[in-house]
């Protein structure tokens, strides 16, 4: 408790001491000597006081103080106060720290805190048993120490936590582990690690059936649009046979497009063919690229023309630059009404080469374009069926073009046109 006068009350006390010693002196008639005597002894009770708030600091194991009486009363009481508060904060910030704890363990993943420098400053429990971590014995330690993973080590150096990555876990090469890393506060990095295992497995199973599917099917429909091409379709003898054979024919032919575009996809998916390993000459590409392009459109009449630097080579996977280039060149052939124009250019611009295709038919909707990769998904269902589209062309480019560090630019108006294009790093340009 605090007392607004007991520095009055003090001086006053050690006046009326004062008045004592002096009447003393007077008394006895040595004024000087009393008073001396007098300072002295209350300087030795000051200086016992002290040593006793010394030893209760130091050596006393009780937290309330001693009792006394007067000044030191007051200091005793400020600081078994302070004490008191400190220890009350103390408590608080335990039970905050006991709560943080129990609600972290209590997360299905693993968690691990590191601070600037990568030491590890926490971990829960499942960290222990999935990352293979002890604690308290690896508090400290360099987590790039202990999660020895390539492909995690340069994650962890690299910095750009944007996307996770998936690892397989420390302890146990057969499970899949995806790592999620969130900087906080002062540069420190919280850790979060996931078991995948079932997903990736899932996702395995999804694109292994996909690739088996699609691949069984493809004998089939080669032997019926084989018997197909050799019946005898004539209007003259029986239309209805002929429409029929005419129909079968057009719809097998579908189906073998579909399948080769989801067996394209499932290739793409899984290739890991480094793409700095072979150099495609993009050139000699488009110059087919120009040909087929000119063959499809017999029928549509376009103006089309290609603006292409000859010299512009890069790295990357020929194959699936070539799909995902004439993917892009097919459909504005199949989607501008006839006697359009397409221009095709393919140069380098200050950050890199890049490749687009504008045409001026009827352009798309805003709110088609966010959509226009994902599988199966057509603006115009009708009018992409009657092209012989699968819906898989823009996944198809997605892919090649996420496989090459790159991603597809689409910029479209109504009634204007459309322009689609992407733009390959400055690193992977092979020679100009
Ligand atoms: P599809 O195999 O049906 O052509 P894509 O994935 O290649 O499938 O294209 C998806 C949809 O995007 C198409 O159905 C079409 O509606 C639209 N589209 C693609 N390119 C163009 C273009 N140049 N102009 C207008 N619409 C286009």
């Amino acid at each position: 408790m605090y007392y607004p006068f007991s520095w009055l009350k003090s001086l006053l006390r050690l006046g009326g001491y004062l008045l004592v010693f002096a009447a003393v002196g007077w008394y006895l008639d040595d004024m000087l000597l009393a008073i001396t005597l007098g300072a002295l002894v209350l300087l030795t009770i000051n200086y016992w006081q002290l040593l006793k708030l010394n030893r209760w600091l130091w050596h006393s194991r009780k937290m309330s103080p001693p009792t006394v009486k007067g000044v030191w009363e007051h200091i005793y009481e400020g600081i078994y106060y302070l004490q008191r508060r400190n220890r009350n904060k103390r408590k608080e910030l335990g039970e905050l720290v006991k709560r943080f704890r129990e609600g972290s363990e209590a997360l299905p993943d693993a968690a691990v805190v590191v601070d600037a420098k990568a030491n590890i400053i926490w971990c829960n429990r499942l960290a222990r048993l999935d990352l293979g971590l002890k604690w308290p014995a690896d508090a400290g330690r360099r987590l790039d120490n202990l999660i020895r993973h390539p492909d995690f080590i340069a994650y962890f150096h690299a910095g750009d936590f944007d996307h996770p990555i998936e690892v397989p876990a420390p302890t146990n090469p057969g499970k899949t582990f995806e790592y999620r890393i969130m900087p906080y506060g002062e540069a420190h990095l919280l850790l979060i690690a996931r078991d995948i295992t079932r997903v990736s497995q899932l996702e395995e199973m999804r694109k292994d059936f996909v690739a088996n599917v699609s691949h069984e099917l493809r004998t089939p429909l080669t032997v019926l649009h084989g018997y197909l091409e050799l019946l005898p379709a004539d209007d003259q003898v029986d239309p209805f046979q002929a429409k029929a054979i005419s129909e079968m024919s057009a719809q097998t032919q579908r189906m073998q497009n579909l399948v080769e575009d989801l067996l394209v996809l499932s290739r793409i998916e899984a290739s890991s063919e480094r793409i700095y390993e072979n150099i495609v000459d993009m050139p000699a590409m488009f110059r087919q690229l120009e040909a087929e392009a000119q063959a499809l459109n017999k029928d549509k009449h376009h103006t089309i023309t290609f603006h292409i630097n000859g010299e512009l080579k890069v790295f990357g996977v020929e194959t699936e630059l070539r799909s995902a280039c004439s993917n892009l060149v097919f459909n504005a052939v199949h989607y501008t009404p006839a006697g359009g124009q397409i221009d095709v250019y393919w140069d380098t611009v200050s950050d890199g080469a890049r490749f687009t295709v504008v045409d001026n038919g009827d352009g798309i909707e805003q709110n088609h374009l966010a959509r226009l990769t994902e599988r199966f998904y057509r603006v115009d269902k009708a009018r992409s069926r009657k092209t012989g589209g699968s819906g898989l062309g823009l996944s198809i480019v997605k892919h090649v073009l996420t496989h090459h560090n790159s991603r597809l630019e689409i910029a479209s108006t109504v009634g204007q046109g459309s322009e689609f294009s992407f733009l390959l790093s400055q690193e992977l340009i092979a020679g100009t």
